[in-house]
């Protein structure tokens, strides 16, 4: 088997690896991103509703199963950026009260071994370099803060009628914080109707690859390998350090030696990654001494949903700029948290019919154009919590199996109640709403939670294993709780907080607690 020595290596260029490696790049060390997919190419069917709904074109194509063992399509993609390519860009802040315990209808979402103000320098740089746009002052949820970095996107005039009534019937409507490239200027973000699940044709949408790996690129010292796919991890005879990523390209097994490895997969594909490195000295998957490894599993509970009024066309293109954040930390009638209600990007007929014809078949595709174009898009999302019993496991042929049963499901019962009555108030006159429930695999995170208890976590609080000091791994899995708010931003805050840490000990080096390098760095041995 080839083998090749960099300085850092790190497996998966999405948010919390494509960040990782732009903040460790001008650190001088020689350091390789493994990426298993490849560049999105700029094409026309970025844009096409019929490509990215209804081919797939872009979504990964391996099938997990579930508990049961039936196979599915995961919602996530394989590529540089990862899944930031076809986000919708929604970059919030967790809410101080997600640091601590929160009782929910349905358990406690558990507290985190940081607080808000440890993370809140590195919110504020992880906004300036996904350049994310929002206004401080009317949600009720936000901690204070300073400004932030851009202003925020305009409401629509069809949005702005809605926010006013939202007013009236008392809530408080806040601008949706959204990572843009210079929107609505020329040459900039055109604020266009295919922003969530597509890829930006243009580059103008904030993503991993576009604000943070080509970018890195720049420097000499950093290379990216895609098609490039991490097998295993493999250890030191005695089993206390990783000494090599086995990785699969254009059909050749290689080894890549670093000291230091970084494991940015995604949760699922991480932990995955890490049981299927098991060895004698790590039974049950590498870092796994808790036990803890690929359970805990989240993903949001989130239902879209669609007001539909037959007499009101909806001439908003970009209308996803609002939130109601008011049944975050406690419901109307219920002294617990709901969760948060956002506008999205408006649905496509071609997306309503790829919903709808797997509850009615038949309709034709005409029928949902005029349905949506009628339509106002919103997303209700609710905390999951975790259960040791959600989680990621190895099927005997290698294939990830995910066992998840959805919790609080009570909570979001009632969030999707509370947003199916304010619709109606708006004056819509019929209300649809969809969940993918356990099959949403959008908003992953928590099987490699972080803690300050070898027993009861996997990694420590600046996401190194606590058994293995030379692994980190720095993307979604470190989550103990799953908040209400989308993930992306606080993945992106700790890439850059681990990062510090990493450079402030000394990458690769011995003060770090890993092996100095020894030989010349990136080459072919
Ligand atoms: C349609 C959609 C919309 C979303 N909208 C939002 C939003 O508006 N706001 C928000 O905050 N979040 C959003 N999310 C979620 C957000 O994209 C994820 O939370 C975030 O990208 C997770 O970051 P990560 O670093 O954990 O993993 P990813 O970004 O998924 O990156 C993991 C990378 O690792 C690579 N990889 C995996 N396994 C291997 C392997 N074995 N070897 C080599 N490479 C590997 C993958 O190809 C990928 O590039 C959205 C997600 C989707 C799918």
């Amino acid at each position: 088997m080839r083998t090749y020595q960099f300085d850092v290596v790190i497996i998966g260029s999405g948010a919390g690896g494509g960040t990782l490696a732009y903040a460790l790049a001008p650190t001088g060390r020689r350091l390789l991103v493994i990426e298993r997919g490849q560049a999105v190419p700029s094409e026309p069917e970025n844009w096409s509703p019929e490509a990215v709904w209804r081919d797939l074109r872009y979504r990964a194509t391996d099938r997990w199963r579930d508990d049961r063992g039936d196979e599915f399509v995961p919602y996530t993609h394989y590529g540089i950026g990862g899944n930031t390519r076809y986000w919708g860009s929604v970059l919030y802040r967790l809410r101080r009260e997600d640091f601590g315990t929160l009782a929910h209808v349905d358990g406690v979402s558990p507290a985190w071994p940081i607080g808000y103000d440890d993370l809140a320098p590195y919110y504020e740089r992880a906004e300036r370099l996904y350049q994310v746009h929002g206004a401080v002052g009317d949600d009720p949820t936000e901690p204070p803060r300073e400004a932030y970095p851009h202003p925020p996107i305009p409401h629509t005039t069809d949005m702005t009628r809605i926010i006013d009534e939202l007013r009236r019937l008392g809530l408080h409507p806040s601008p949706l914080p959204l990572g843009l490239i210079d929107p609505g200027t020329p040459g900039g973000c055109q604020l266009c109707n295919t922003c969530n699940s597509f890829p930006c044709r243009i580059d103008r949408k904030s993503d991993a690859d576009v604000c943070c790996v080509r970018p890195a690129l720049q420097h000499e010292t950093v290379t990216l390998w895609t098609g490039a796919l991490a097998h295993r991890l493999h250890t030191s005879p005695d089993g206390t350090r990783v000494e090599a990523v086995e990785v699969e390209r254009a059909g050749e097994r290689l080894r890549i030696e670093a000291p230091l490895i970084v494991v940015a997969c995604g949760a699922v594909n991480s932990a995955a990654l890490l049981l299927r490195s098991a060895s004698p000295h790590h039974r049950h998957g590498l870092g796994n001494s808790s036990g803890l490894v690929g359970r805990r599993y989240m993903a949001h509970l989130a239902t879209m949903m669609q007001g539909f009024h037959p007499l009101r066309k909806n001439s908003s293109v970009f209308q996803k700029t609002v939130a109601i954040n008011d049944y975050y930390l406690r419901g109307p009638h219920s002294p617990f948290p709901l969760g948060q209600i956002q506008a999205q990007g408006r649905t496509h007929g071609v997306m309503a019919q790829v919903v709808g014809q797997t509850m009615v078949p038949g309709i034709p595709r005409w029928a949902y154009e005029a349905w949506v174009a009628r339509g106002v898009d919103w997303l209700a999302m609710s905390e999951d919590l975790p259960h040791v019993d959600n989680r990621v496991t190895i099927d005997d042929d290698g294939r990830i199996r995910l066992s998840y049963r959805p919790n609080n499901v009570a909570a979001h019962d009632r969030l999707v109640g509370e947003a199916r009555r304010l619709l109606r108030r708006l004056g819509f006159w019929v209300v649809v709403a969809h969940s993918h429930r356990n099959k949403n695999t959008t908003h992953q995170c928590g099987t490699l939670v972080f803690g300050h208890d070898p027993a009861t976590s996997v990694l420590d609080p600046f996401c190194r294993s606590h058994d293995v000091p030379n692994l980190f791994v720095v993307d979604a899995s470190f989550f103990p709780s799953s908040a209400a708010v989308n993930p992306g931003l606080t993945i992106i805050a700790q890439a850059l907080r681990v990062a510090d840490h990493l450079t402030s000990a000394g990458v690769g080096t011995a003060a770090a607690g890993v092996t100095a390098t020894t030989v010349p760095q990136g080459t072919l041995r």
